[in-house]
């Protein structure tokens, strides 16, 4: 799961370890993101000489990344070239870098608890409980989160210990609620802004993100609530 070292390879060569009812590959690795934490999936292509099988869906199983291809062909020990496909991933990546601006400026300005969130292509979905429900405030939010990302803050991430992410305000009730056996924590870090424990990918520098637009928010119940914002193109 090489993504969570790298989240700028989307081509590399490899070798199929593991063949499942034709359609479902192991890579001996991968830079194509499983579908977790609100992040959707990578598609892309695996190439065998002149031979294409799309990667229509990548899932982790059991420890392992499976891919799903449109198409039974490959086999155990094939040298094979990947593409991840790029608008796609680059779009959820700075999606997803930007859901961690506008999550964190949520915290810090008005204390509500995130509770998901969820991206696309196209929109980000923030779930988040509060009493209040202030849609001018959530406006705002986003046009900080604009700014924000106007500052060209460098992103990196590392991995730490449990022990010392269960120590680190912001990370620590994330960290404290993974289960027994999870012993590293990776961590996704706005330079000077916010930490995160994430194993998405992410932009190097909120630069890259462009600006955000407020969508629309939703009250979904008594605490219960919802903002969607768009990553420009
Ligand atoms: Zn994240």
């Amino acid at each position: 799961m090489q993504h969570l070292h790298d989240s700028q390879t989307l081509e590399f060569t490899t070798t199929v370890t593991g063949v499942t009812d034709g359609r479902f590959v192991e890579l001996a690795e991968t830079y194509f993101y499983p579908v977790g934490g609100g992040q959707p999936h990578d598609e892309g292509v695996i190439r065998r000489g002149n031979d294409e099988f799309h990667v229509t869906f990548v899932k982790k199983v059991a420890g392992t990344v499976s891919h799903e291809v449109d198409r039974a062909g490959l086999a155990v020990g094939d040298t094979v070239h990947c593409s991840i496909q790029a608008a796609r991933r680059r779009k959820l990546m700075r999606s997803h870098t930007a859901a961690h601006i506008v999550s964190a400026l949520m915290i810090k300005k008005t204390g509500a608890k995130i509770t998901g969130n969820q991206l696309s292509t196209e929109k980000v979905r923030i779930d988040y409980n509060t009493e209040h429900y202030d849609v001018d405030l959530l406006r705002s939010l986003i046009e900080e989160a604009n700014t924000v990302i106007a500052r060209k803050l460098p992103v990196t991430t590392r991995i730490v210990p449990r022990a010392e992410a269960e120590r680190m305000p912001g990370v620590a009730q994330l960290a404290k609620g993974l289960p027994p056996g999870v012993e590293d924590i990776r961590l996704v870090v706005i330079e000077g802004f916010d930490t995160q424990a994430c194993g998405g990918t992410h932009v190097a520098n909120t630069g890259e993100i462009g600006t955000l637009s407020f969508l629309k928010a939703e009250n979904k119940g008594k605490m219960n609530r919802r903002v969607y914002f768009t990553v420009n193109d």
